[in-house]
């Protein structure tokens, strides 16, 4: 049987959703149901508020610009919100674009932006990074929209990392080292990648002072950041992570 119904619109909503209840669509979702994807009046699509689990929603369409829509049926009950930290260092607009949404698909629960020695770009716009993480899971069939934190130093990540937390160093100037296996706990793992200048060697020192850091090898070719996040979210999601729950027991 299907995940997840794969073949209906998703939409995340900002209200609370409710057997029987009925809002209106923002202009903008609105504007995207009847005139994008054109769904006739009475159509149904899924819908998600990262709370209420995802509900069937049948769409009233009124004219041609606004609709309500109305929950009808729980399909999904609300899942916990994923625990995975990615930590990175903003990259200029395109990309960041890019890396935000495949770290969503890769099944990040927290974004975590930050200011290290060589970022070129030194601050982010949190709208538009959320934007993307709700396109990404809306695509991607998740139920939470990952929590997007302020943007930090590098020193002050690696002071709140506690004992608990794994931290996960994709560092570029030891590409052959992996230490996956060592992992204690397969939660509360960080994971940090640098920015396009990599990492200095004083960054270096102040990362290995964490409680428990893992470095991360990501091969023989230095890899732009955003293909390094979704390399080292690959091994990590495939080896200790959710891709396969069976075999990671
Ligand atoms: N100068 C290139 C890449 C910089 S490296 C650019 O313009 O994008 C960006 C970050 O990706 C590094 O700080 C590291 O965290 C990660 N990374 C890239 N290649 C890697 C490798 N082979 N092994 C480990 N980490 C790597």
């Amino acid at each position: 049987m299907a995940v997840h119904d794969f073949r209906s619109q998703r939409v995340f909503v900002e209200h609370d959703l409710a057997a029987n209840s009925r809002f209106e669509a923002s202009r903008e979702q609105a504007n995207y149901l009847l005139n994008v994807l054109r769904i006739p009046d009475g159509g149904s699509i899924l819908i998600f508020n990262g709370r209420d689990g995802e509900w069937r929603a049948e769409i009233e369409a009124i004219g041609r610009k606004k609709c309500n829509l109305k929950p009808t049926e729980l399909v999904r009950k609300q899942t916990a919100p994923y625990s995975l930290r990615y930590c990175f260092a903003p990259l200029k607009q395109g990309r960041l674009d890019y890396m935000v949404q495949k770290a969503v698909e890769m099944g990040v629960g927290v974004l975590q932006p930050v200011i290290t020695q060589y970022t070129q770009v030194r601050s982010i716009n949190e709208s538009r990074l959320r934007a993307n993480a709700i396109e990404a899971a809306e695509q991607c069939g998740i139920l939470n929209i990952p929590d997007i934190k302020p943007i930090i130093p590098l020193s002050e990540l690696v002071e709140t990392m506690g004992t608990s937390n794994t931290l996960v160093f994709c560092d570029e100037e030891r590409p052959h080292v992996s230490a996956i296996n060592k992992f204690e706990s397969k939660t509360d793992l960080t994971l940090l990648i640098g920015p396009e200048g990599g990492f200095s060697d004083e960054e270096r020192t102040l990362i290995q002072t964490s409680p428990n850091v893992a470095r991360l090898g990501l091969g023989p070719r230095i890899l732009r950041a955003d293909t390094a996040a979704v390399a080292a979210l690959a091994i990590l999601q495939s080896s200790i992570g959710d891709w396969y729950p069976s075999t990671n027991c």
